[in-house]
């Protein structure tokens, strides 16, 4: 299938390329994001190959059909950027790579713990400057602490997983329990009752209509004081304007944040010669007890490759007619 690979950088052309030495798929490898101002660029593909920022609402998909183009390959795990309901109407197919790495994800989430906790991010910087001083470096105890795991699929259970090797006491919420993690001794309980126990709160849940803002000023302010929060999911869970009002107050002790709402905008790019225009996202960087990576949580090699030969199968089935596992559909 001819396939334009939209927001490319190096890193997927490299994957990508030497995956399709065994599917001989025809990529076309693009920088720019899909959107509907991008969307043109697409004409002549029967498929177009997308990443987490891409937009692609009722406009942009109502141009790719229009040109011909009829599945959709996300090289993620996530596919809230997808207008589901429209591509359906629309007779597009949209595949996704549901399981690439969980683990990896996971270690981040824990690696943004493990770096709040011990100030590892200001140590650094302070240990270059021949300043050996341990003041404002006091850290905690990870065993005996009781962490809140919001969402337990994949990425979930295997950070329950990590969390209980630390003799952490480990909780959570989701609608659909997961019986790996009932069998692991992860004691489910209902979403208030969890955010106000926790004292490390792990957001492992989709971005849906019901999970946007999920954590917001009212579920902020019952958490514990000085509460340490993370989110590897997807920026919009967290109401990001709130959780600086909690920053500012003391309620939120640490965020490690690896995505961002309007992260879009941002990410993925170099953009250290430029005036950063996102003033919430400037104030959250003035504050020692916030940490982010910028959507870097999926980027070990095990992932890329896996990816790359995911969603070139993924398109290889669309071609053949076969029933692709790794089809989504809307609700
Ligand atoms: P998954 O589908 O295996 O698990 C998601 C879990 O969330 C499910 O158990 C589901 O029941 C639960 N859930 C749904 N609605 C919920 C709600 N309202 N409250 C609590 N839980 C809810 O997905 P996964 O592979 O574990 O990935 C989870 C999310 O992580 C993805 O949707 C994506 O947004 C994000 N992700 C981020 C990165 C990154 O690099 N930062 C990489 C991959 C995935």
């Amino acid at each position: 299938m001819k396939v334009a690979v939209f927001s490319t950088q190096s890193y997927d052309r490299t994957a990508f390329t030497e995956a399709n030495q065994s599917f001989t798929h025809q990529l076309i490898f693009l920088q720019q994001p899909l959107n509907s101002q991008t969307a043109s660029l697409a004409k002549g593909c029967q498929a177009v190959c997308v990443f987490v920022n891409d937009k692609l609402d009722k406009a942009c998909l109502e141009q790719l059909a229009a040109m011909g183009i009829h599945t959709i390959a996300l090289r993620c795990a996530g596919y809230n950027n997808v207008c589901l309901v429209s591509a359906q109407a629309l007779a597009i197919k949209v595949v996704y790579v549901p399981d690439y790495a969980p683990e990896g994800i996971a270690e981040h989430a824990v690696g943004l713990i493990l770096a709040l906790n011990r100030q590892l991010h200001r140590a650094y910087n302070r240990v270059r400057d021949n300043n050996f001083m341990l003041s404002g470096m006091l850290g905690f105890n990870l065993h005996g602490k009781t962490v809140g795991v919001v969402g337990t699929g994949k990425i979930g259970e295997a950070f329950c997983r990590i969390m209980q090797g630390f003799g952490c006491s480990v909780i959570a919420y989701d609608p659909e329990p997961n019986p790996n993690c009932q069998q692991m001794g992860v004691e489910y309980m209902d979403f208030q009752r969890l955010i106000s126990c926790a004292d490390i709160i792990s957001l492992h849940c989709p971005l849906t209509a019901k999970t946007r803002y999920l954590i917001d000023d009212k579920a902020l302010s019952i958490m514990k004081p000085g509460v340490m929060l993370i989110n590897t999911s997807r920026g919009a869970v967290l109401d990001t304007q709130a959780a600086i009002k909690h920053l500012k107050n003391g309620k939120i002790g640490y965020l490690g944040l690896d995505v961002y709402e309007h992260e879009a905008a941002l990410f993925f790019s170099d953009r250290s010669a430029q005036i950063l225009q996102d003033d919430m996202f400037s104030r959250l960087l003035t504050m020692p007890n916030v940490l982010i990576t910028g959507h870097q949580a999926f980027f070990t090699a095990e992932a890329i490759t896996t990816i790359a030969n995911t969603t070139l199968a993924n398109i290889t089935a669309i071609q053949q007619g076969a029933n692709c596992i790794n089809e989504v559909t809307a609700p």
